[in-house]
């Protein structure tokens, strides 16, 4: 009888814990605690755009942002939600936002038979109570930023965002969303796409970050 309810029981209570894959009927509380620092704020070299993230990225964090981003791991998608929850408290000036996915390269979106990001920025903002307009694509074929040094990257993602042109006339703020900073490529380009069309993020937020290339501001 067990046997037969397993994959039910898989379903409700994953066996796994998303970040080291030990048994756990959640995130264990080793890895919950790399989600539990107060976010920091990331001022983008190149950029005037302040990034609010949570999570050091490594081996435990990244587990978590692949086991939502490739299956959709449900335990995975709420540790990431409720980390984009609390770094949308770092604009809680702004009671009501437009949350802008970062785009996904749109080969990725059909392998995985979804758009995670556009997936994970609903999430937030059903608690967040803000609301998600997604306006920009990826125009071209971009390689894989994860093969990439920063250079490559920032030349990889030149020109490779468009802001569409269906919903321009934004009234509320936007934040830019995206699951991790890196380089900043991608925010940069996001930034560069959007002001094209007039609209002028008020910042950004992630859920996990390399402290690489940029200076912090603390906070
Ligand atoms: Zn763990």
């Amino acid at each position: 009888m067990r046997n037969f309810f397993n994959p039910l029981l898989d379903l409700i209570y994953p066996k796994r814990c998303p970040g080291c894959h030990l048994p756990s009927i959640s995130i264990c509380d080793s890895c919950k605690s790399f989600w539990q620092k107060p976010p920091i704020r990331i001022k983008l070299s190149q950029s005037n755009i302040s990034v609010i993230s949570v999570a050091d990225y490594r081996k435990e964090v990244r587990s978590v942002l692949l086991a939502y981003k490739e299956n959709g791991e449900r335990e995975a998608g709420k540790v990431l939600t409720e980390a984009l929850i609390k770094a949308r408290l770092g604009f809680s000036n702004y009671s009501f936002c437009t949350f802008v996915p970062i785009p996904s390269n749109p080969k990725s979106v059909r392998r995985r038979g979804r758009d995670f990001m556009l997936d994970l920025c609903n999430k937030v903002a059903n608690q967040s109570g803000d609301e998600v307009i997604s306006i920009l694509e990826v125009n071209r074929d971009v390689r894989d930023q994860t093969k990439l040094d920063e250079k490559q990257r920032s030349q990889n993602l030149v020109g490779a965002f468009d802001c569409t042109s269906k919903y321009l006339d934004l009234a509320a703020p936007v934040i830019l969303v995206d699951d991790l900073l890196t380089t900043g490529a991608s925010m940069r380009e996001a930034q560069r796409a959007l002001r094209q069309r007039g609209v002028i993020p008020i910042g950004a937020i992630t859920a996990a970050h390399t402290a690489l290339f940029w200076g912090r501001e603390g906070g």
